[in-house]
């Protein structure tokens, strides 16, 4: 199962699960899926959440990695680092900031990251702002 996040031609987001990528793609193109809020289906996919905080702090790393993994972790995290800075914004230590700026104007549609403490993730969270926060592996290690 997957899940995907979702989007119609209004930009409502949602998420809905699959049995794989092929799944998606033959719903949509026989236009079986349609938006849970305004019935569109003109429905896309979106790779992930348009905010990303990143942690460089080794104590915040959400994620466990056992030596096994860690090769296999760290290119996909590093191949998940090179999509997010060609796509999104680098705002820095400016991120909480930002990031309000964007979710309480609902026509911005811009794609940021930046870093984030932990207190400021708790806070954003509180005002119903989710963020993915990943680890940010340096790519010359
Ligand atoms: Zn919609």
């Amino acid at each position: 199962m997957i899940k995907y996040n979702l989007k119609c031609e209004n930009n409502h987001e949602f998420e809905s699960w699959f049995a794989d990528s092929k799944e998606f793609e033959k719903l949509n193109s026989r236009k079986l899926l349609e938006c849970i809020f305004c019935n569109s289906k003109k429905i896309s996919k979106t790779i992930m959440a348009p905010m990303v905080s990143i942690s460089k702090n080794k104590q915040n790393n959400e994620f466990q990695i056992n030596e096994y993994g860690l090769d296999r972790e760290k290119r996909k995290l590093l191949k998940l680092r090179n999509y997010i800075e060609k796509n999104f914004e680098y705002v820095g230590k400016d991120f909480s900031k930002k990031v309000r700026e964007i979710y309480y104007d609902k026509k911005n549609k811009k794609t940021i990251y930046g870093i984030t403490s932990p207190k400021e993730r708790d806070e954003l969270k509180e005002e119903g702002i989710e963020l993915l926060s990943i680890p940010w592996i340096d790519k010359d290690n």
